[in-house]
């Protein structure tokens, strides 16, 4: 299995980062985690050809977790028709919030989208969703409650990828992490504490709780990523982490 970091950055573009984004395959098939709005820009980049991602996970209703979506259809409808059919998975209400966002930044394109072989489904905490060979299960996180949001687990290809989403301190984040391959956690900050995000200090306090492999930093503000003195692994896009 192999992870692309198409973007670790926060939602204000800290280190000239991109949004956050993630693109995993198992040699066959390739999903995101999460679609940023800069992430069309950063396939792109990696030469990906959109055609062979077939889900699209989403962890919460944030532009720069989710607002790439009308990109990435956009190109699927104009650029190069898309023939092959794509899944996107959210919290409640995801095929309203992807429609209206696309209404809204490219006026007249979202009916188009119906035509599309385009599937939406939403999880749930608790219920665990199948796709294809995936498994997919996801916990509620502490978060600006109107964007819904989640952490979210893979079981894939035998392996499991862990995110956080975006989110404070919640006991949550344990059973997420545990027995993952790769986990990658959001560290916007160094000291603060503060409602929906974590800092470093904390997740020193915290990493033995997490039962995994590998952990990751991601969503870092420019104080994350200029610490020096840093004992923690993180994150930088473009970045492969195979498992
Ligand atoms: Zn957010």
């Amino acid at each position: 299995m192999e992870l692309t970091v198409l973007g670790c950055g926060d939602a204000f573009g800290n280190g000239g980062r991109n949004n956050t984004s993630f693109l995993v395959t198992d040699g066959n098939e390739r999903i995101l985690l999460d679609c940023g709005a800069s992430t069309l820009i950063r396939l792109k980049h990696e030469k990906i050809d959109l055609e062979s991602i077939s889900t699209i996970i989403i962890t919460h209703f944030h532009g720069d977790h989710f607002g790439g979506i009308p990109f990435f259809l956009i190109s699927s409808m104009f650029e190069n028709p898309r023939k092959s059919p794509l899944t996107i998975v959210g919290p409640e209400g995801v095929a309203k919030r992807v429609y209206d966002l696309q209404e809204a930044m490219y006026a007249g394109s979202a009916a188009k989208t119906l035509d599309m072989d385009l599937t939406y489904l939403e999880y749930r905490e608790g219920e665990p969703l199948v796709i294809g060979n995936k498994t997919i299960k996801t916990w509620k996180v502490e978060h600006s409650p109107p964007s819904i949001p989640h952490s979210v687990r893979v079981e894939w290809g035998g392996k499991v990828i862990a995110f956080s989403g975006d989110t404070s301190w919640t006991d949550n984040l344990i059973p997420l992490a545990d027995g993952s391959d790769v986990f990658i956690c959001e560290c916007n900050f160094l000291d603060k504490v503060s409602f929906g995000h974590l800092g470093y200090t904390e997740l020193l306090e915290k990493k033995d709780l997490f039962n995994t492999k590998q952990l990751w930093l991601t969503h870092m503000a420019d104080e994350v990523i200029n610490s020096e003195n840093f004992s923690l692994n993180r994150l930088s896009d473009g970045q492969v982490i195979t498992f």
